[in-house]
């Protein structure tokens, strides 16, 4: 059988998809200043920060949220790239990773992200 009648893979996404934020920072539409990059992902801070380290890390490639992931690979990618912005930011005292999803989840940006949050002592559990 022809495997052409197959689902797209997500390699095969578009890596940008109109009006999203994230996607218009990657394609330099927006200004941002990149705090780190790498083959799959970029990170920013974030304009809002909610800890003195706030750090977003996000794909390269457009993907609406962990719902929509396809690529198993991929999370392996950010929390790699997120690891690395850690360090860069020396929370050597522990950070935490938030990926909020869909509107109960507080996701506001379309566009998979996964917070870096770090500097300060985090309370549990969250609001
Ligand atoms: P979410 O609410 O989807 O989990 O996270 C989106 C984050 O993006 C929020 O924390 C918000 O403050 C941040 N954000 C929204 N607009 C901008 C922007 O234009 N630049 C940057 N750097 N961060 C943004
Ligand atoms: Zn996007």
């Amino acid at each position: 059988m022809s495997s052409e009648k197959s689902q797209p893979q997500q390699d095969q996404a578009p890596a940008k998809q109109a009006n999203c934020l994230f996607c218009s920072i990657h394609n330099k539409e927006i200004k941002a200043n990149f705090v780190y990059e790498d083959e799959d992902a970029f990170a920013i801070r974030d304009i809002n920060p909610q800890a003195p380290t706030h750090i977003l890390v996000i794909p390269r490639r457009h993907v609406d949220n962990v719902k929509k992931l396809e690529d198993k690979n991929l999370i392996g990618s950010l929390f790699y790239a997120a690891a690395r912005v850690a360090e860069q930011e020396n929370l050597d005292g522990g950070f935490r990773l938030v990926v909020n999803t869909g509107d109960d989840g507080g996701q506001t940006v379309n566009h998979l992200h996964i917070h870096v949050l770090g500097g300060r002592s985090l309370v549990w559990p969250p609001g």
